[in-house]
């Protein structure tokens, strides 16, 4: 407790400041959520009260006939909502009201864009709690009382929105809070029932404490009294009721008040489980992913515990693996102990059952949206398709049933990432045996790379794999139905037909190149990758390929200096060049130019870049100087005929 209990101003952290100074600041499209932070705070504070309650002995029966009032005092532009809640005593309230203690909300001031539309949305999507008051209040005050405190320790808090706030002890006989906002001019036209009533049913109809409405004056008129004081949200916990007795708006619209989306879910499913273990479980796939999803890996929710319809707490770290985690939901049970803790449910048989259950019904909704395809399916994969890869290296269980869902870019179908293993291995050629595909950047360096050059001749599909996590994707998924994957990038190519050695001479250009070229390459080998290109660089069978080597570099990784294989294309026009050539610094010069080609158009990088555009320039050079010569020469003929 604090020193002091006398009154005193406080300065807000400067996070706060800010944030407070962003809500004031027209969010008015997004006013409506203030209600609902409040609602919400009011039932996380009842929840929290009946949790503590089943083991502190001060508590019992105070957490009994817990109810939310929301009331309408129009007379002086004032809404109220209270809960019969925790409480807060004077260091939670300012732990609680004078700090930014939640890292979400850190993370969301550190996302803002200083565009005031997209800044809105994300409010709208997240929430940013109690500070939302401010969008419609030009004052807001607190008064509290912890449950297991005395009368008389009370709290008052008060603010206008700017840097400070006040605070003092008060006597107070109400356990819990009141949040009182005197609203602004130009929001005064939220002091009507309909409005509130239209809001609260809205984004909290499945609170599961019943909220009261109260409309406050019109004391002259008795009948109209009793029709303004009643509870106007549904209690009952969704998804403890038969599904046969709930609506798809039931569905979507518990979905609203779950997560805050605005946008609706693509598909839920929801399960009543019976036996020796029973659980309800209700999943949502989400129509469009949060804002923080690819930060937060480690730091999940989504997935909330709730034992008996008591809340206990958000558990997605527990029943969602990790490559799930957008999917969204409840699960109850009546056969966990009430006192559960975070260590517990690491430990607990049932939660492995559930968490199992959670990944195969999310499977199948995600399956039977890609079944379906469309726009929807198209969204999902863009939203969460790199996620979900992630599965294919963490659950091994699984592997093959993710692999089967996810999609890529192909030599087949154009700008679309919307080739799947199935679909590629029906469009495989008789005599093919494996499924090939390429790691790259970029979809624009993938479709030139040379490797592809020999499968472009042979009409073989290749897959093109962009995405960072791609090179790590198929060093875990080496088959898939027992087609091999292969890197065309990587080790001997056994494309059927030419199959002939090569011939001496072609042999020989390539033994004359590496001797040129060192330390630089390993092999330097004739071969019948290319068509169009002089050369490409090739990894071992078992060697990292370029992109793979490049990425761990990105990531911080120490990689050994590995040498490439260079791949020649002794039918092109430079190597029959390089084969007449005689002059040895000359070949050096052309062979460097050609390993640097070969790992520039990987989208590699070279190691003495000032190098190789030396070597070009003096290339260039000789090249100009050749055409002047050769065309001063045939001028000079030219004239000397005409003169003749
Ligand atoms: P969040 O609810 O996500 O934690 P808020 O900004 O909404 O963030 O609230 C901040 C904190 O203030 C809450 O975590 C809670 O500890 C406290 N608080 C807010 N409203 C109440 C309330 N009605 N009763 C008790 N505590 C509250
Ligand atoms: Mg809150």
């Amino acid at each position: 407790m604090s020193e002091t209990q006398q009154p005193e101003t406080r300065a807000f952290d400067t996070e706060v400041h800010q944030l407070l100074k962003l809500m004031i600041n027209a969010l008015y499209s997004n006013r409506e959520i203030f209600l609902r932070e409040l609602i919400s705070n009011a039932s996380d504070a009842s929840d929290k009260l009946r949790f503590e309650a089943l083991t502190h002995e001060a508590l019992k029966g105070l957490d009994q006939n817990l109810e939310i009032e929301v009331s309408i005092d129009a007379d002086n532009g004032e809404i109220r909502v209270s809960d019969r809640g925790i409480g807060m005593n004077r260091d939670e309230v300012i732990e609680n009201l004078g700090t930014i203690a939640r890292s979400g909300t850190r993370k969301f001031l550190e996302s803002l864009s200083g565009d005031h539309k997209k800044d809105a949305r994300l409010i709208g999507q997240f929430g940013v709690g109690f500070y939302s008051s401010f969008i419609v209040a030009a004052e807001v005050t607190v008064e509290t009382r912890r449950a297991d405190e005395p009368a008389d320790q009370g709290v008052r808090w008060h603010s206008e929105g700017s840097g400070e706030y006040n605070i003092e002890t008060i006597e107070r006989e109400a356990q819990g809070t009141t949040i009182r906002l005197v609203l602004r001019d130009e929001h005064k036209d939220l002091l009507n029932r309909f409005q509130i009533e239209r809001i609260i049913r809205h984004y909290s109809n499945h609170i599961a404490f019943p909220i009261r409405l109260l409309e406050l004056g019109n004391k002259d008129d008795k009948d109209e009294q009793s029709d303004t004081d009643k509870v106007i949200n549904d209690t009952q916990a969704l998804w403890t009721r038969p599904k046969n007795e709930l609506s798809e708006d039931d569905y979507k619209s518990f979905y609203t008040g779950l997560t805050g989306d605005p946008e609706a879910p693509v598909s839920w499913a929801h399960h009543h489980v019976e036996g020796s273990q029973s659980y309800s479980l209700l999943l949502y796939l989400p129509g469009q992913a949060p804002y923080d999803l690819l930060i937060n890996r480690d730091e999940r929710e989504g997935m909330k515990l709730y034992i008996q319809r008591v809340f206990i707490m958000d558990a997605a770290d527990h029943l969602v693996p990790r490559y799930l985690r957008f999917m969204r939901g409840v699960v109850d049970s009546a056969d966990l102990p009430l006192n559960i803790s975070r260590e517990m449910l690491q430990d607990s048989p049932l939660l492995k059952k559930i968490r199992a259950t959670v990944v195969k019904r999310s499977l199948d909704l995600i399956e039977k949206l890609a079944n379906e395809g469309g726009e929807a399916w198209e969204t999902f994969w863009k939203a969460f398709g790199t996620i979900l890869k992630e599965g294919v290296i963490e659950d091994f269980e699984q592997r093959e049933r993710i692999a089967s869902l996810l999609r890529f870019a192909s030599t087949e179908s154009g700008h679309e990432v919307s080739t799947g293993l199935d679909d590629y291995i029906e469009r495989m050629k008789d005599d093919q045996d494996a499924i090939w595909y390429l790691t790259a950047d970029s979809l624009k360096v993938a479709r030139s790379s040379p490797h592809l050059e020999a499968f472009r001749k042979r009409d073989i599909e290749v897959l093109l794999l962009t995405d960072r996590i791609d090179e790590w994707l198929v060093s875990h998924l080496n088959q898939y139905k027992d087609k091999e994957l292969k890197s065309v990038a990587r080790g001997k190519l056994d494309l059927d037909e030419d199959k002939h050695e090569p011939d001496e001479q072609a042999k020989a250009l390539a033994g004359r190149i590496k001797k040129a070229l060192g330390e630089r390459v390993g092999n330097v080998v004739p071969g019948h990758r290319l068509t169009e290109s002089p050369g490409c660089v090739v990894a071992d069978e078992h060697g990292m390929t370029l992109q793979m080597q490049k990425l761990l570099r990105q990531a911080g990784q120490e990689v050994p200096e590995s040498k490439p294989d260079l791949e020649i294309n002794p039918g092109h026009e430079l190597l029959k060049a390089m084969r007449e050539e005689s002059d040895e610094d000359r070949f050096t010069d052309l062979a460097h130019l050609l390993l640097d080609q070969a790992l520039l158009a990987e989208g590699g990088e070279l190691a003495d870049p000032a190098a190789y555009v030396k070597r070009v320039n003096q290339l260039l050079v000789a090249a100009l100087s050749g055409k002047r010569d050769s065309e001063q020469a045939s001028a000079a003929e030219d004239s000397n005929a005409a003169s003749a």
